[in-house]
């Protein structure tokens, strides 16, 4: 039987492989770019290109491809074989330092927001070496960043990797201030949680909404849900089991440190994590592990869902980010200290990460708006729209106490000693869980529950990333010019809970009075994808971006609008998907059922017996048939009236009028469920798509 540790990272051109087949000087100077962020020289990446190409072609590729990230959210490839004619009229296998390095894909399909005008056409795609090549269905892919030929961004990985940059730059200032002078780099680490529903393929194909938008627009609960909580942790299905055996072992072969896998509340609903990883690492794996569970369960005719809501009146599926930063020392910046001086360093990295969060609460709550993302946040099932954070009892005692200089309550748990006068010590193992919450402290990382299932990881990271750059930016500017250190840094702690100590949440975040709590404080609560958005280009954040070299300002406008787009694009195909699967599917299927009751009525009566059901049915039928007619004009004509003369505006519409319409299609169609018989039901059932697996 073949062993995990023989075939792990067998598909990656990882830091062994080129160590292997690179010559020592080679090796040092890619190392040097990797470790460093330097610049690569086009010799050496001669050598890379011919090595990488060797490895490739041995192990199976036949072609390559500059594998990048869109704003689409979703991976692109454009794939070029190796071959190169020779002299004889046979082909040998080619690929040249300048392929590796620089790509030029045509960038006038991809949304670019208003940097349509300067992406006409071209756009080049630039080598990630931070983030290792690797072979996927005989295709050497070469993580890239993707540009337009004025070097705007058109991609998630370009300002991901700028935030990180930016964020290690700031905290290297901060640490020389605690003598931490041997620290060359700071990387933020992420551990991303995936949640999945797995459904039988065969009902998959017979639903268009499924097909069209992710989610079911029509379907009347099956008598049994997520009720009895006897799926979360049961046992896996044999049929999914095997298709997760084959997953993880894929993801391995790509390096992937995929280590949990569970069922997830809702029926067919299952999670996998990965150990955590260098950000744009993650960023890299998580896309891919959302493709191979795609194609993976179709291997084994299932279907895998990353819809955020496919399912009304169960669970929809999120992620989690689990962030921290680490030094280049192996020094984890959130994990409590054992020394004074570790611990007031993770304190002014902690309160920098309060004050980040509670300046640019709007941005960390655009980088998980989506249209599906609106069904779960709020909705008791997920974090509340209003971003807060979780600390735990033990840490909020510590900075209650710096606030207030009132001694602390130890209540007889173990606190690390520390030896400062103005510190305070620090809970040890502060385990403190609190699941409400969408951005909560566990221990030495923090949490971010709100996104939804499909998103790309990169934008909360950027958001996050150069939130806490800034405020590292701003406590190195007095700190470095401090002539009474300890006392500044513990003044410069004080302020910083009092002015921002509104973020902070511990308790039920699902609970309505939060919401009321909430607006006291002057927390935003933005219900929607198209509420959120403008905040995209409200000053202080154009400033934030454009100070901290993340985006231009036209960088921004274009994500704005981007978003906005978006929106309205996803909302008009669940508009159509809805009046379509009405008119050709559902309603002839009443009508021509509604006939038959009409038929057995007539039967009947010519034989003088009772025919109480069938009008009774009859009579619901026709009127609810009366219903949707009348709401799927009105859909219609809704649809005929979109403004177009701005991209907020149209969002807004979007939400406001075509959204409710769709629900209310849903309302009167899933209403009549009952009433007609399964096999003159057009479109699989609830029962059928979330118990089907067997
Ligand atoms: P939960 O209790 O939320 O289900 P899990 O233990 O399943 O948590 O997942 C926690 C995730 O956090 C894992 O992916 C883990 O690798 C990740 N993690 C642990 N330490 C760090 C860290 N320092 N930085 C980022 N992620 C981390
Ligand atoms: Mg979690």
């Amino acid at each position: 039987m073949k062993q995990v540790q023989d075939y792990f990272g067998c598909l990656v051109f990882d830091d062994k492989v080129m160590k292997s087949r690179l010559s020592s000087d080679i090796y040092k100077s890619l190392r040097k770019t990797i470790d460093n962020d330097e610049e690569l020289d086009l010799s050496v990446a001669n050598s890379v290109a011919q090595a990488m190409k060797d490895w490739a072609v041995e192990n199976g590729a036949t072609h390559y491809t500059h594998w990048f990230q869109p704003m689409t959210g979703t991976t692109a490839e454009k794939h070029d074989s190796f071959i190169s004619p020779d002299a004889d009229g046979r082909v040998i296998m080619e690929f040249k330092g300048k392929e590796l390095v620089k790509g030029e894909p045509d960038a006038s399909s991809f949304p670019s927001g208003g940097l349509r005008a300067t992406a006409e056409a071209r756009g080049y795609t630039a080598w990630d070496p931070t983030s290792y090549a690797f072979i996927k269905d005989k295709c050497l892919c070469i993580p890239t960043a993707f540009c337009s030929y004025g070097g705007e961004a058109l991609d998630k990985k370009t300002p991901l990797l700028r935030s990180m940059q930016a964020l290690s730059k700031q905290a290297i200032r901060v640490l020389k201030l605690f003598g931490h002078n041997e620290v060359k780099t700071v990387k933020t680490t992420v551990g991303p949680e995936q949640e999945y529903f797995i459904i039988d393929k065969k009902y998959y194909d017979q639903r268009p909404d499924l097909i069209y938008t992710g989610r079911t627009l029509f379907g009347a609960m099956s008598p049994k849900g997520q009720e009895l909580d006897d799926h979360y942790f049961g046992t896996i299905k044999t049929r999914v089991q095997e298709f997760m055996n084959e997953l993880n072992e894929e993801l391995w072969k790509l390096g992937i440190l995929a280590k949990t896998e569970h069922n997830e509340v809702a029926p067919a609903q299952h999670e996998l994590a990965p150990i955590f990883s260098t950000t744009n690492v993650a960023a890299d794996h998580n896309q891919i592990t959302m493709e191979l569970m795609q194609k993976i369960a179709s291997k084994h005719g299932l279907v895998c869902l990353l819809h955020e809501k496919p399912f009304k009146g169960v669970n929809g599926s999120g992620k989690h980010n689990n962030w921290s930063m680490s030094t280049n020392t192996g020094l984890n910046l959130l994990e409590p200290g054992a020394t004074p001086a570790d611990n007031a360093q993770f304190l002014l990295f902690l309160v920098a990460v309060i004050k980040a969060v509670d300046e640019y609460q709007d941005l960390l709550r655009i980088s998980c708006a989506s249209a599906s993302n609106d069904f779960r946040l709020g909705a008791n099932e997920a974090p509340p729209a209003i971003i807060s954070m979780f600390l735990g009892s033990e840490l909020q005692a510590v900075l209650d106490h710096i606030e207030t200089g009132k001694p602390l309550n130890c209540d007889g748990k173990t606190f690390l000693k520390i030896g400062a006068d103005v510190l305070p010590p620090l809970p040890k193992d502060s385990t403190d869980r609190n699941r409400t919450s969408p951005f909560a402290f566990t221990g030495n990382k923090f949490e971010f529950r709100a996104l939804g299932s499909s998103d790309s990881i990169s934008c909360c990271n950027i958001m996050l990333n150069t939130a806490v750059a800034e405020e590292l930016k701003q406590f190195a500017d007095i700190l470095e010019t401090s002539k009474s250190f300890d006392k500044d840094l513990h003044e410069l702690i004080k302020k910083t809970i009092i002015e921002h100590k509104r973020i902070i949440f511990n308790g039920n975040g699902y609970d309505q009075s939060w919401v009321v709590e909430a607006e006291k404080r002057g927390l935003l609560n933005l219900k929607s994808t198209p509420e959120a958005l403008p905040y995209y280009i409200a000053p202080k954040n154009i400033k934030l971006f454009t100070s901290n070299g993340i985006y231009s300002e036209t960088e921004i406008h274009a994500r704005y609008e981007i978003g906005q787009e978006h929106y309205a694009k996803v909302v008009n195909i669940e508009a159509l998907t809805a009046i379509d699967m009405a008119t050709k599917g559902y309603l002839p299927a009443i009508s021509k059922y509604s006939s038959s009751l009409a038929k057995t009525i007539e039967a009947k009566k010519s034989l003088g017996v009772d025919t109480t059901y069938e009008e009774y049915e009859l009579n619901t039928l026709s009127l609810g048939l009366k219903n949707a007619l009348a709401v799927v004009n009105s859909l219609k004509d809704a649809l005929g009236n979109v403004p177009e003369e701005d991209v907020a505006k149209t969002s807004l519409y979007y939400r406001n009028d075509i959204l409710p319409k769709i629900e209310d299609l849903r309302t009167v169609i899933d209403s009549l469920e009952g009433h007609v018989s399964k096999e003159n039901w057009p479109y699989p059932t609830y029962g059928d798509l979330l118990f089907g697996v067997r």
